[in-house]
């Protein structure tokens, strides 16, 4: 075996879906030496998937250094446990994610307290795993390249999923061998609300590329949008009820009170409605948008509307009951958590409410057991029966991803493809979206990640496919 065959990395998944998202990347140079690290450590949010959270299918004391792609709880939810495991490497992510996953993991970490609690478990990590973790935090500007270790060099390039989310370009060199470049879109979007989102820069689209792609909207179109969450809210005002709005703390929950805003400057919306925001981290993460400098657009440096109340524990009761005309937004996004536990029951019995979902529901959640409930329906929410007699409605307008048309836009404007992983989808998805890739791109190669196979990859792209002792 020459040394081409020397110099190669394996990357695999250590998630099936969705949900969990972490990658293991093993570095092979021909010297002999080798180098592991990972790409986000996220926690399964899936029920079915929910026993992978207790251990990692890699030995975490090997692993050199972990690159986090954004702060969303199933990208860096399990990094705790992996400090708990003797993980002892710096954790690379932007400046904003850095700023945000303070409050990120404390919540998560009370979420799982509270869980365990209740379901008599072991909890899996401890507040003081979180202030370790928190510890190794790097952070890294947008556009800057930063030698990790004497081989492999990283930068992160600005994304529009999430305010500090990023795309993440890999190089790993060997003296008189070509570079392996990979690319990781992490959870990706061409656009966002808050902020513009910078072009891929040439000297990135020249590389000789393995881009690891997310699908999580890959049977979907941009022109398959529903769009109507302005309008089911001017016309419930209008007549005269409440609405409810579950948000997302991070991105979500900003985003819909500048919706308000904008409707109220537009005179849509009256400003003797109040608007009530619910929710401790989305408060949190609002403050942050306010105070410090994450590069939002100028006109977003004041995006909260008018006769706008954060509610807390101690008013949280009157807004609750109150039976006069206003608008809720709380978390959480799917109804699970947060104070919209509370809302829903109540708000799901009033005549001439109504109650909007502004993002993705799983199976399993509140949100999704209400849209398979029909009106003056019961429906069981813990172990409490309530008439459906409120409106409930649900709209992907606001998504934070690219769909599958965006995504082929994107792939497209790489000139030197040498692999395409798909990753981060439901199995289907992932496979229907990879023919898609093969249909209008006709690459080289496709490939798709779950737990089942590992993808070793030389500087001309794949080698082969190998099976992992994942499962
Ligand atoms: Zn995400
Ligand atoms: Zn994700």
């Amino acid at each position: 075996m020459g040394n081409k065959t020397r110099f190669y990395v394996d990357i695999m998944a250590t998630h099936p879906e969705v949900t969990g998202s972490c990658m293991l990347v093993i570095v092979k140079y021909p010297d002999g030496n080798a180098t592991r690290f990972i790409v986000d450590c996220g926690l399964f949010q899936e029920r079915e998937y929910s026993e992978y959270n207790e251990s990692f299918p890699f030995d975490a004391e090997n692993v050199k250094f972990c690159l986090i792609t954004h702060n969303h709880i199933d990208h860096i939810g399990r990094l705790p446990l992996l400090t708990k495991n003797g993980f002892r490497g710096k954790i690379y992510s932007t400046v904003a994610t850095d700023i945000f996953s303070g409050p990120a993991l404390m919540d998560s970490y009370s979420v799982l307290k509270d869980l365990s609690k209740r379901n008599h478990t072991k909890q899996l990590y401890s507040e003081a795993d979180v202030a370790n973790t928190r510890s190794l935090f790097k952070a890294c500007e947008y556009g800057k390249t930063i030698d990790i270790e004497e081989n492999i060099k990283v930068t992160f390039l600005q994304n529009g999923h999430l305010v500090g989310a990023a795309l993440i370009l890999v190089q790993i060199t060997y003296p008189g061998e070509e570079d392996i470049n990979l690319l990781f879109t992490g959870d990706y979007n061409n656009q966002n609300m808050f902020f513009d989102v910078p072009a891929i820069p040439e000297w990135v689209r020249e590389l000789p590329l393995t881009i690891v792609q997310e699908a999580t909207y890959g049977t979907m179109n941009s022109t398959d949008e529903k769009v109507c969450f302005e309008r089911n809210i001017l016309k419930c005002i209008e007549s005269g009820g409440s609405a409810v709005c579950m948000v997302f703390s991070l991105g979500r929950s900003q985003e819909i009170l500048y919706v308000l805003k904008k409707l109220q400057d537009s005179g849509e919306l009256s400003m003797s409605v109040p608007i009530y925001f619910d929710g401790k981290l989305g408060q949190r993460y609002t403050n942050i948008y306010l105070e410090q400098k994450l590069g939002l657009k100028a006109e977003m440096q004041d995006f909260l509307p008018a006769n706008l109340t954060f509610v807390d524990k101690a008013t949280r009761f009157d807004v609750l009951y109150g039976q006069e005309q206003k608008i809720i937004v709380t978390t959480s996004g799917m109804g699970t958590y947060g104070p919209a536990q509370l809302y829903i029951p109540e708000y799901i019995t009033r005549k001439n409410c109504l109650l909007h979902f502004t993002g993705y529901t799983a199976e399993g959640t509140l949100g999704s057991k209400l849209k398979n409930t029909e009106l003056n329906e019961n429906v069981m929410i813990g172990s409490i029966v309530r008439k459906k007699r409120a409106k409930v409605e649900y709209t992907t307008e606001f998504s934070a991803h690219a769909k599958a048309d965006e995504m082929i836009e994107f792939l497209k404007q790489f000139d030197n493809i040498r692999l395409i992983l798909v990753n981060h989808g439901e199995t289907e998805t992932k496979t229907l979206f990879s023919e898609r890739i093969v249909d209008e791109l006709d690459p080289k190669c496709v490939g798709i990640l779950n737990r089942e196979y590992f993808f070793r990859i030389g500087p001309y792209g794949l080698i082969r496919q190998l099976s992992t002792k994942f499962h």
